[in-house]
């Protein structure tokens, strides 16, 4: 009857608004478009809509919902006996991903310009909680792959690094923290996560150096240029511990595999993923 009717229209109107964005970048052909279907399959079984991975020239907005046994940052404990857990089992958390093209001319004008305006809001509803970086584990053996991938993720912890320094000292701006989806390891050729971040933080050194060494040569020839170096300290080696400790960003390289998810023997799938998004909620 009608009570039932009004319960369903409340309860729904307040059942876990998908108040919390990720943004997911990276270079094309990682499986971005793999997880966010993932994702989307794993929220609702019974929909079988894909987004058939093909090459997006726009980024999609997915809203899906964690397993209620990924414990949330504010829940950090949740056990098999907490009553939260049935709690999260009746009302899922829901947040919202934002897939975006990986393709170089894309970047800047999506991915990029995306992350700008979504790390800029001010508003809690399209607040940017996170960032996933996500790279194929298996093509980075490939020296062009490995530098495309480190100049785009070179660019996008710059935008992180030119906000947390126009945040104002009395009002902190909280930093967005960036995990670096280290996927498809269910690949044989695939480099594990810590060489992943061996090599991504030798690259930045790279593009560091030579972009410093630019920037001298412009200021011998009395050309003013406001571009900073990533981590500041030019001196220092550059690793994701230094980008901490310079701007207060934290970056993390978690394996996992898309493919295997839904089997058994594959690991961890996109696991790992997800209790680092239950944590920055
Ligand atoms: P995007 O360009 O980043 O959106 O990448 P796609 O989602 O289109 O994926 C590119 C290719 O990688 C597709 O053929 C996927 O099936 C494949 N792929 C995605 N994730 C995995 C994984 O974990 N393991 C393997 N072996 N292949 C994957």
């Amino acid at each position: 009857g009608v009570p039932v009717l009004l319960h369903i229209i409340f309860f729904q109107a307040v059942a876990s608004p998908p108040s919390s964005n990720f943004l997911l970048l990276g270079p094309s052909g990682a499986g971005k478009t793999a997880f966010t279907t993932l994702l989307e399959a794993k929220s609702s079984p019974a929909s079988k809509k894909s987004h058939a991975t093909h090459t997006s020239q726009q980024s999609t907005l997915a809203t899906v919902t964690l397993p209620p046994t990924v414990p949330t940052g504010s829940n950090r404990y949740r056990s098999v006996n907490d009553p939260s857990l049935k709690e999260a089992i009746r009302n899922p958390i829901r947040y919202r991903v934002r897939d975006t093209p990986g393709h170089g001319k894309l970047r800047v004008s999506q991915g990029l310009a995306e992350l700008s305006t979504m790390a800029q809001s001010k508003d809690i509803k399209t607040r940017l909680r996170g960032v996933l970086f996500m790279v194929d584990t298996a093509a980075l053996v490939d020296e062009t792959t490995l530098r495309d991938t480190a100049t785009y993720l070179h660019d996008v912890l710059l935008v992180l690094q030119k906000r947390a320094k126009n945040g104002s000292s009395s009002k902190r701006t909280t930093e967005i923290p960036v995990l670096v989806a280290a996927n498809k390891q269910d690949l044989f050729t695939a480099l594990p996560p810590g060489s992943v971040r061996e090599k991504l933080e030798a690259e930045i050194e790279r593009i560091r150096k030579s972009k410093n060494k630019g920037l001298l040569d412009a200021a011998d020839t009395g050309l003013e240029d406001e571009e900073e170096i990533l981590a500041n300290d030019e001196q220092e080696t550059f690793t994701f511990k230094l980008l901490e400790f310079e701007t207060g960003i934290k970056l993390e390289v978690v394996g996992g595999a898309v493919k295997g998810d839904q089997e058994e023997d594959f690991g961890s799938g996109v696991r790992r993923w997800e209790e680092w998004i239950g944590m920055c909620l």
